[in-house]
């Protein structure tokens, strides 16, 4: 416990589960004091969410799907109701079409195309835009993204793309809410066994090969993404915008694997 975040109160979107990096985020950023809302996708999502966000203290829950903007309106009218005001947002969403996560790239269908890209990357620019009158005190926006989004990761395929997009995001978001004072950045984890990073293609040999040969021999905790998004919306990170902040193990920083794996 601290109170690096107290005072501070923000949404925390993506918890489907007591797995999902969302939660791991939550733990940390109540740990250090920060007021929590939570959204879920749907109902089923929502009994999940409920006893999850509970025990951090938090009753505000909105029900929110990324592509629906009544939704999105609903929720920003009860978070400018309840609270006035946001000092962070925390964007852990994505989705794909599974069967698109597996076999070639280039089998890649329009559909899921736009629709992988309008969750997963799209979303970020219009949450960032909705969260900004909020914001006016300044704030910090973070999300989620994926090493596979500059370096090929078998079968993760649409998803890189889409990930290279929300990094580009990231950049721009932070060029255009600077002056307001809003920090964006991503949190780049290395493969995390969640309902998400299951529907990829081979998701545990993936994360075998990371643990396996990533210098720190070990894939990301829930704690150590906790942690760094506790700093970055700390005033310890009032410096840091626009970043893509890996926590990987080290595993980027590879040209090829140990040679004990060879
Ligand atoms: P998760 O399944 O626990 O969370 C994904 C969340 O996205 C769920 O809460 C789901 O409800 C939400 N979501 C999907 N479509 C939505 C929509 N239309 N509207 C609202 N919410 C929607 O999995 P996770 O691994 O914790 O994923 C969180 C983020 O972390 C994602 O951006 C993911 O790409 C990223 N990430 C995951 C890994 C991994 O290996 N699991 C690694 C790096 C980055």
């Amino acid at each position: 416990m601290g109170d690096l975040l107290k005072g501070k109160r923000g949404l925390v979107m993506g918890v489907a589960n007591e797995r999902s990096i969302a939660w791991g985020i939550a733990r940390a950023l109540a740990d250090q004091g920060a007021e929590l809302a939570f959204s879920y996708q749907g109902e089923a999502f929502g009994k999940r969410v409920e006893p999850l966000a509970a025990s951090v203290g938090s009753d505000l829950l909105v029900d929110v799907d990324v592509t629906d903007d009544a939704s999105l309106d609903a929720a920003f009218a009860t978070l400018a109701d309840r609270w006035g005001s946001l000092d962070f947002l925390i964007h852990a969403v994505a989705f794909s079409n599974k069967d698109e996560l597996t076999g070639r790239f280039m089998n890649t269908s329009r559909a899921n195309f736009k629709h992988s890209l309008d969750i997963s990357c799209y979303s970020l620019i219009e949450l960032a835009r909705r969260a900004h009158p909020l914001m006016a005190d300044g704030g910090s926006i973070i999300t989620l993204t994926y090493g596979g989004s500059n370096r090929v990761t078998p079968f993760y395929n649409v998803m890189g793309v889409a990930k290279a997009a929300l990094e580009s995001s990231v950049r721009y978001l932070a060029n255009d809410l600077g002056p307001d004072g809003i920090r964006v950045n991503a949190i780049s984890p290395g493969p995390m066994k969640t309902l998400a990073g299951a529907a990829i293609g081979g998701a545990r040999k993936t994360f075998r090969h990371t643990e396996a040969n990533s210098p720190l021999r070990a894939n990301a905790t829930l704690e150590a993404i906790g942690g760094t998004a506790v700093w970055l919306l700390s005033d310890w990170g009032a410096c840091t915008t626009g970043e893509i902040v890996m926590v990987d193990g080290g595993y980027h920083v590879l040209g090829m694997p140990q040679s004990e794996n060879l």
